[in-house]
């Protein structure tokens, strides 16, 4: 008690609430288990040929090579996975040494993009090298501080700030390291497509047949360690609920009392996580397992505004059309539906800029700064989501104009197809 006060004092936390591994107790790296095609059944004509070929080049060389995490889940439940990951025993350099268009990126985590093809038809297969899980004592002596210099940061393979948020995680391990790393059991198998073989730690073989989401380890910790996996339970809860998949009660169990953690991530990665929510196929059956997890507010607050709003009539279509869209494999963009999420802001906005007797078209202009400056924070491609989101909005007022009308009744009209269309086809999504 005592220690625990003085500690607090001093800003530390308790072991386990830094999401570091508590003292004394064991990471249970499982045990390995090989399991054959006779076993699993996947179909091998789910495999993506340009991530066999990556797999079958590094074998060759003499590494080894796994199609690896959600592609494995994916093929495992009969699914086309819609990307292909490899993980490898080779370092970075040596992957990239191997294929005539390879490239290195990521500081904090290296990793190599295999590119196939050109132009729109192109496609990249991502190789990751096995990671090992640095313990809390390991991370201290490489530990980063402000005074630290990029430069001596390059040169270090792990380092954590003083928050303990990773800094770089360049650490080589062996397989069974990377798995234990993994968030959630069906997450973490690897499969060789030449052998056709499953290799599986943590009993993701026998989650996926029971259609169980298990994270591995204490969960309450793991989201400590990275609170962004409780977005990412709640998106595969959501995408694998036609499967009959459900959360593990240990699983779910801390998520509400964790969501306060996700405070302190960067923003960027909350709006990516979000649209993945929302942009994968599964968007309305995200906001009925946020609703059913008691999770409907407290993620991110742009989040908050589609749940609160999905039953509006423009929300609740633009979602089924997203979902649609995605199911038939057309593209999606962010903007088309984001508008239509704060349209009714907009408008607002709008009406009142008018009633103190602004011209219409600044009004217009001034009430789209407000609401993107309010709603949408510190983004990735900010400055084209908000071109695009403007152009949208800016042509709403017009389109009302020709189809006679009213102009904000948009919502509640038979012409409100129009005019979505409209804004879907401002957006680029024909
Ligand atoms: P999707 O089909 O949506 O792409 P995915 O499982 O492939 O799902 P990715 O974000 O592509 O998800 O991540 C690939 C793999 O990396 C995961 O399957 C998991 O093994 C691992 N991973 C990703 N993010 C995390 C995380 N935050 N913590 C632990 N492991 C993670
Ligand atoms: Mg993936």
């Amino acid at each position: 008690m005592i220690k625990k006060f003085i500690n607090k004092l001093l800003g530390k936390s308790d072991s386990a609430a830094d999401g570091k591994p508590a003292k004394g107790k064991k990471t249970n790296y499982g045990k390995r288990e090989d399991i054959g095609v006779a076993t699993h059944g996947i179909d091998n004509d789910l495999v993506d040929d340009r991530a066999r070929d990556v797999v079958h080049v590094l074998k060759r060389a003499g590494f080894q090579a796994y199609i690896v995490g959600g592609a494995v889940r994916d093929l495992l439940v009969g699914l086309r996975p819609k990307d292909f990951d490899v993980a490898t025993n080779a370092t970075p350099e040596q992957v990239k040494h191997l294929f005539r268009r390879a490239f290195i990126i990521g500081r904090r985590f290296r990793i190599v993009h295999v590119v196939y093809g050109r132009g729109r038809e192109h496609e990249v297969i991502e190789v990751t090298t096995f990671r090992a899980n640095l313990d809390n004592a390991a991370a201290e002596q490489v530990k980063g501080n402000e005074k630290t210099s990029k430069s001596e940061l390059a040169g270090m393979k792990h380092a954590v700030d003083s928050t303990g948020r990773v800094l770089r995680d360049n650490v080589w391990g062996t397989q069974q390291e990377d798995a234990v790393r993994r968030d959630f059991t069906i997450n973490a198998m690897y499969y060789d497509p030449e052998t056709q073989i499953v290799v599986d730690y943590h009993g993701g073989f026998k989650d996926a047949k029971n259609r169980v989401i298990r994270m591995i380890g204490d969960a309450a910790a793991r989201y400590r360690e990275d609170p962004v996996r409780i977005i990412r339970a709640v998106r595969f809860a959501a995408k694998l609920a036609p499967l009959g998949f459900k959360l593990d009660s240990k699983t779910a169990a801390p998520l509400l009392a964790s969501q306060k953690l996700l405070a302190d991530v960067p923003q960027s990665r909350l709006f990516d996580e979000m649209l993945k929510l929302l942009q994968t196929g599964h968007a309305q059956s995200s906001i009925d397992t946020l609703k059913a997890l008691g999770m409907a507010k407290g993620i991110y607050p742009l989040l908050d505004v589609v749940v609160e709003r999905a039953d509006q009539t423009l929300v609740r279509v633009a979602l089924e059309d997203t979902d649609r869209r995605v199911g038939e494999g057309k593209p999606v963009v962010a903007s088309f539906l984001l508008a239509c999420v704060l349209w009714a802001d907009v408008r607002d906005g709008w009406a009142a800029r008018l009633r103190q007797r602004q011209h219409s078209h600044p009004a217009l202009q001034d009430a789209i700064d407000d609401v993107f400056n309010a709603r949408i924070g510190d983004v990735s491609g900010r400055g084209k989501l908000a071109a695009d989101m403007r152009e949208i909005w800016m042509m709403q007022p017009r389109f009302e104009k020709r189809v006679g009308n009213t102009p904000f009744g948009m919502v509640d009209q038979p012409r409100f197809r129009a005019s979505f269309d409209f804004m879907r086809l401002r957006a680029g999504c024909r």
